[in-house]
Order: C-alpha cells, then structure tokens, then sequence
C-alpha cells in the first residue's frame, strides 16, 4: 500500500521553506499531496487557482508530488484522498502553540488521521510567505527565498519589472 501524505496550508506563495519540507516528506513517504486550503486568507496575494500553478510549475519535475485544493474540514479532505497522515512544519515556538491545538482538535475527531511535524531546516527558520512579500512589496530581492518562477509572479502582483530589484544587505 502506498504511504500517502498530504501537506496542507495557504502557500500564498510558496517558499524554499514550504519546498525543503516537501522533499524531506518525499524520503519518508511514497506520494506526497499539496493541499491548497480555499478561501484561507482574507488578504491571500495569489488567487487559489494562481497558488497551485505556481506549486505545479515549480515542482513539475517531481512525479511522487500533486497539488489539490481544499475546502472545508481538513480531515474530511484527508480520508477522501485515501491519506492518514497530515504534515506540519514547525518554525519557531510560536507556531508550536496554534499547530497543537489543531493536532489535538484533529485527532479527536478524525482517530485515524496522524498529524506529523518536521522541523524546519536551519536556514528557512524565519522564512514564512509573509515576510517574502513583505520584501518584495518593498522592492527587495527575494532570490534567497523562492524559486524564480515566484519572484518573478510576485514582482508582477507589485507592478516591478523583472531585474531591477534593490538588494537588501544584511548586517
Ligand atoms: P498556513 O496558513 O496553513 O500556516 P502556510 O503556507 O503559511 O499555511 O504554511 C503551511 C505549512 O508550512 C505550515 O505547517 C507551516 O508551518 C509550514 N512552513 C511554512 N514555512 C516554513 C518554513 N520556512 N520552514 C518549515 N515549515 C514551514
């Protein structure tokens, strides 16, 4: 039987974060499925349907990876895709608290869904679609952050050209 996951989230956009975390699933798991959740985020930047071409786009090479939408009870979305275990990137303790309680509530009522969570990789632990757009919006270059065919739909949402980016030094 194949080990099928499913990763869930908004993706507005996706990031090397949310990337790292889905090939690390793929050395644990057969299939891995990317959820887009509808309607998640009142202020998404990509409309649903934007989102998923653009997980499709950069993960096309990837056989074992497909993308889906989502509405409605996570879990519910989770058996009908034949699928018993849910994955979760942990970032700093803050998320701890938010992605717990949903592990709790998930677990109580769906009993056969396993909620996993993977550690972020040390160098994506602040790395989050907000603050990516955050950068962008401000005409920062986010090359560190998402694949090109990203960077290249964000800067289009912000009305920049494609190559004319500040660099934004750290210190
Ligand atoms: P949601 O609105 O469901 O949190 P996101 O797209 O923000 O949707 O995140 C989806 C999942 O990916 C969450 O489990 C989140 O913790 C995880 N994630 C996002 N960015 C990173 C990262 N840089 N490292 C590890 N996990 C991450």
């Amino acid at each position: 039987m194949k080990k099928i996951a499913v990763y869930p989230g908004s993706f507005d956009p996706i990031t090397y974060g949310h990337l790292d975390i889905i090939r690390r699933t793929l050395t644990i798991f057969d299939e891995v499925i990317v959820a887009v959740a509808r309607n998640s985020m009142k202020n998404a930047l990509f409309t649903t349907e934007e989102r998923v071409a653009l997980i499709q786009e950069v993960l096309k090479d990837e056989s074992r990876v497909s993308v889906d939408t989502f509405a409605g009870l996570l879990i519910n979305y989770v058996s009908s895709r034949g699928a018993h275990v849910i994955i979760r990137g942990l970032r700093a303790i803050s998320d701890f608290e938010y992605e717990f309680q949903i592990a709790q509530m998930n677990s109580t009522i769906g009993q056969e869904i396993e909620t996993l969570f993977m550690m972020t990789s040390i160098q994506y632990g602040y790395l989050s679609s907000s603050i990516v757009k955050e950068v962008c919006c401000l005409n920062g270059n986010v090359d560190g952050f998402v694949p090109m065919e990203v960077k290249t739909a964000l800067r289009n949402k912000y009305g920049f050209d494609n190559g004319n980016e500040t660099i934004i030094k750290r210190s």
